[in-house]
C-alpha cells in the first residue's frame, strides 16, 4: 500500500498511453529518501467526492472546507469552475496535511489525485457509453517526477491492481457523473457558453454539497422540479445520493438530457 502520494505541478508526463492491464513498477513507503517531497509545490484538483469525505474528516461544512482549504479556478477547456487544494504559504508550498515524519495526516481520506499517483488518467472524448457508466474511453499514463524514487523500487502493478489497492475505482464510480459533465462540456463547441448562473449551479451541486442540500429543501426547488418522493427522502440524508442527484440535475439542465425530474422554470442559485 502506498504510504504517501501526491502530484506535481512540474511533472514530466511520459507519453505512453496505458490500459487497465498495463504494468508498471512502483512502491512508496516511509523508508524512501524522498518521503513527503511529492506533497509540496503541488497542484491537486479536488473531485466532489474528495470534498465530501475531507470535510467530514475535518468536521467542517462544505462551505467552511471550501473557504479554508481550496482555491477556485476556471477549467478553460470546459468553461467550468473547479477547485484545487490550497497550499500553505511556507517556503516549500506544502500541502496543509503533510508532516515530515508522519506523512499524510488524512491518509485514509486523501484526495483521488494523491491516490492515483504515479498514474494520471485521461479520456479521449465524450461518448454515449459513458452515460451507461462505461469508461472504455479512459486511458492512463505515468507521471514521473524527478524527485520520486518510488519507480526504483521493485514492486510490480497493473493499472487495475493499483486502482483497486488505492481505492480509486470506487471513487471514480461516485465521481463518474461529474467527470462525464466535464468531458461532455469539453466536446461542445467553444462558441456555446454557459451562463454565470449555470456555472454557479455547477459549483453548488458538485462542491458545496451542504449548501446544495439546503437549496433543495429550503427553496422552491421541489415545487419547480417534480422529483420522485423516494429520491427526495434518500438525498435528505445520503451525501453520495445527493451528489449523484446533483450530477443528473446538471446534466438535465445543461444538455436537456435525462429523466430524473420534470423541469419547470430553473430555480436561481442562492445568493452568497
Ligand atoms: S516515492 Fe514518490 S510518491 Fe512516494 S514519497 Fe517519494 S516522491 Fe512521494
Ligand atoms: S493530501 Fe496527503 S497525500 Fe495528498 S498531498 Fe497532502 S499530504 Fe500528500
Amino acid at each position: 500500500m502506498n504510504e504517501m502520494s501526491g502530484n506535481g505541478s512540474e511533472s514530466e508526463v511520459l507519453p505512453v498511453q496505458m490500459g487497465y492491464e498495463s504494468k508498471f513498477k512502483f512502491k512508496c513507503h516511509k523508508g524512501v529518501e524522498c518521503f513527503t517531497k511529492c506533497c509540496r509545490g503541488i497542484d491537486i484538483m479536488l473531485t466532489p467526492y474528495d470534498i465530501l469525505t475531507m470535510r467530514k474528516r475535518l468536521d467542517l461544512t462544505s462551505e467552511q472546507f471550501l473557504s479554508i482549504y481550496t482555491d477556485l479556478h476556471l477549467l478553460e477547456s470546459a468553461d467550468l469552475p473547479v477547485v484545487t487544494l490550497k497550499l500553505l504559504d511556507d517556503e516549500r508550498k506544502s500541502c496543509p496535511f503533510v508532516q515530515d515524519e508522519e506523512g499524510c495526516l488524512i491518509y485514509e481520506d486523501r484526495p483521488s489525485t494523491c491516490r492515483y499517483y504515479p498514474l494520471g488518467m485521461g479520456s479521449l472524448s465524450y461518448t454515449s457509453d459513458q452515460e451507461a457508466g462505461e469508461d472504455d474511453d479512459a486511458f492512463f499514463f505515468t507521471v514521473k517526477e524527478e524527485h520520486c524514487l518510488g519507480f526504483e523500487e521493485d514492486e510490480q502493478w497493473t493499472v487495475a491492481q493499483w486502482r483497486e489497492d488505492q481505492g480509486v475505482d470506487i471513487r471514480d464510480e461516485v465521481n463518474a457523473g461529474w467527470t462525464n459533465l466535464i468531458v461532455r462540456k469539453k466536446s461542445v463547441p467553444k462558441t456555446i457558453k454557459l451562463s454565470e448562473q449555470s456555472k454557479q449551479m455547477f459549483f453548488l451541486a458538485c462542491y458545496n454539497i451542504d449548501k446544495f442540500r439546503k437549496f433543495i429543501f429550503e427553496s422552491t426547488f421541489l415545487k419547480r422540479y417534480k422529483v420522485d418522493p423516494k429520491v427526495v427522502e434518500e438525498i435528505r440524508t445520503d451525501d453520495i445520493k445527493l451528489l449523484q442527484f446533483g450530477f443528473e440535475w446538471l446534466k438535465a439542465t445543461f444538455f436537456k438530457d435525462g429523466e430524473i425530474m420534470q423541469p419547470g422554470q430553473p430555480p436561481r442559485p442562492p445568493q452568497k
